[in-house]
């Protein structure tokens, strides 16, 4: 894939895009963007190998909407997605684009929403329906999802679809398409079953995949550190508090919007930064670079392209906030540090739903890329006494201090305090701009935040869930009078907690409640999601079934009606069961 295209008006896209796109800061296309959009607009279908973090969703979602016909009010885009957190996001990603387009309509749909409010908006109509394959096929099923007028079908992350057990559903939605529409087909791998899909739907699809060059990178130790989108800021403070012989840093972000945000923030937190972005003229962008150079600034925020050359040897610390389209463009970013013969670090943020991302650099750099633990409060804390005590001692050492002398004399002679009571008094003034202990936290600290973060449902396999562990029974408080079907539970756990349909077995449906077979041995924070976990607008209330229940609790042995139900009918995996803990390893 070539990456000569540096600017969004070279693709062809519809005006008031470009001008959303500049608005939410976007400064040139990712390389998988460059490659898509042209063939997109064309008409064509596209088989992409691409994941999170490349910048894919627009890269079908700009084409798709260039080619809206605002008119019609009929979906003419339907995206699949694997889960309801991705559709959602899918749906945002599809509104922030087309701000410039009068009277546009995106619906989300997916299980475990209510059907009411789904359908009111169906009725009203929607330019563009992104939906989990579950729920689009319940709608299409009632004709309340009509496809007549369906010019695109995008299905992202398709092998996440496959692993989760969608594919017959994918096959059944694609079989209710017009048979002249766009096939558009995300994943990030591309396992025969998904090239069987191809094969089947698409008609000489383009295929576009990120490439892979592998580069080595000397001279920079490389980390990478797990934080949640939310918790980026803090994260970089604590490392920029806390990290040795940090010089100065360059963190890179994706947008102009981003670089002006975050220096501001920073600045408020007492840094010496600018934001570095394409903004900038020349002769102000080389100013900013001097006054790094010269150590009148310490950071700079900045996105790929203002960084571009940059060379400037304090660079001690490559803090990529954002993670990187493609490994070209890490290793030009950490290539900004350990200049002239130094030593550098990159640290590379990645939200769970990222992960793969590393995977991919870690191969194409041929390292192996650390994990560096947040650094807790408490260590920041550590730091901040440790530089105090530090910045006192140089202090004492190299400067003339006969003057402050004699007011402390004085103030211990006045004796309202001894000396140790007056120097803690002034350690306390000179801290109040920086304190040396931190305020307590709200809820949990973001440093153990990853462990008890609710697993990435697309990404991994959920946290702390033993794959072949034994499976028992749970009760969960939606049954056949709520109009709950196995689907329906089967995707809001799936989708909750990130586990695998091998670690969901049987479900029996009854009158007012269900039985669900999982793991045993579900952590805490799971089984705490899943208690709150929503189907047919109630709460699941999961709870293990008590060993009488168990035992009275009769089978109706209801088989449930499903293109693809097969997924709810495999046998539980491996283990014994607990002692004490009912279960028959009996199948429907
Ligand atoms: P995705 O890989 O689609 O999940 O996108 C990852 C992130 O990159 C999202 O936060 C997008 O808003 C952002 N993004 C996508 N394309 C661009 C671009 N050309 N410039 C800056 N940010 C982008």
């Amino acid at each position: 894939m070539t990456t000569t295209i540096d600017s969004f008006n070279q693709l062809g896209l519809a005006e008031p895009l470009l001008t959303a796109l500049s608005e939410v800061g976007y400064e040139r296309p990712s390389p998988i963007q460059a490659a898509c959009i042209p063939p997109l607009l064309e008409g064509r279908d596209l088989l992409g190998e691409a994941q999170t973090g490349t910048g894919k969703t627009a890269a079908f979602a700009l084409p798709v909407l260039s080619r809206l016909d605002l008119s019609v009010r009929d979906p003419q885009a339907l995206v699949l997605a694997p889960t309801r957190e991705l559709a959602i996001q899918v749906a945002e990603a599809f509104q922030r684009y087309a701000r410039g387009l009068p009277g546009f309509q995106v619906l989300p749909v997916y299980g475990g929403q209510g059907m009411v409010a789904q359908l009111r908006q169906l009725q009203r109509g929607a330019h563009v329906v992104v939906g989990t394959p579950g729920r689009v096929i319940d709608h299409i099923n009632r004709k309340t999802l009509r496809l007549d007028r369906l010019r695109t079908l995008v299905l992202d992350e398709a092998d996440e679809m496959l692993r989760m057990g969608f594919v017959d559903d994918v096959n059944w939605i694609l079989e209710h398409t017009p048979a002249e529409r766009q096939v558009v087909l995300f994943s990030a791998t591309m396992p025969e079953p998904i090239r069987r899909i191809a094969r089947r739907h698409m008609r000489s699809p383009e295929e576009v995949r990120i490439r892979e060059r592998t580069t080595t990178v000397e001279a920079t130790t490389q980390k990478f550190c797990k934080v949640a989108a939310p918790h980026k800021l803090d994260a970089l403070t604590r490392i920029l508090e806390t990290e040795e012989s940090l010089d100065a840093a360059l963190v890179f972000v994706r947008t102009k919007t981003a670089t002006v945000e975050i220096a501001d923030k920073l600045e408020a937190r007492g840094y010496a930064v600018a934001a570095l972005n394409g903004d900038l003229t020349q002769p102000v962008r080389e100013r900013v670079v001097d006054q790094l150079r010269k150590g009148r600034l310490d950071i700079l925020v900045a996105t790929d392209v203002a960084a571009r050359g940059l060379d400037v040897s304090r660079i001690s610390h490559v803090i990529n906030f954002d993670v990187p389209y493609d490994t070209e463009a890490y290793v030009h970013r950490i290539g900004r540090t350990g200049r002239a013969g130094r030593t550098g670090t990159a640290i590379l943020f990645v939200t769970p739903r990222e992960m793969r991302m590393l995977g991919m650099i870690e191969r194409a750099t041929r390292q192996k890329i650390e994990p560096l633990p947040l650094p807790s409060r408490a260590a920041v804390a550590d730091r901040r006494v440790a530089q105090f005590r530090e910045q006192v001692e140089n202090v004492i050492a190299t400067e003339e201090l006969d003057f402050f002398r004699e007011v402390v004399r004085d103030l211990e002679a006045s004796g309202t305090a001894d000396l140790h009571e007056v120097a803690a008094a002034l350690a306390y003034l000179a801290q109040r701009e920086r304190p040396l202990q931190l305020p307590p936290a709200r809820g949990p600290d973001i440093a153990d935040a990853h462990r008890s973060m609710r697993p990435a449902s697309t990404r991994a396999p959920a946290e702390g869930v033993n794959p072949g562990g034994a499976l028992v029974r749970y009760r969960i408080e939606v049954g056949r009078h709520h109009q709950a079907s196995p689907k329906d539970i089967v995707g809001a756990i799936a989708n909750e907690t990130g586990m695998s349909g091998r670690n969901i077995g049987r479900i029996d449906l009854f009158e007012d409640h269900s039985t669900v077979e999982l793991p045993a041995d579900l952590p805490p924070e799971i089984l705490e999601t899943l208690r709150r976990t929503r189907v047919r607008q109630r709460p699941l209330g999961i709870r293990t079934l008590t060993v009488e229940e168990a035992a009275v609790s009769p089978r109706p042995g209801s088989r449930p009606k499903h293109p693809s139900s097969g997924k709810y009918a495999k046998p539980s995996k491996g283990g014994k069961a607990k002692p004490g803990k009912p279960r028959k390893p009996k199948r429907v």
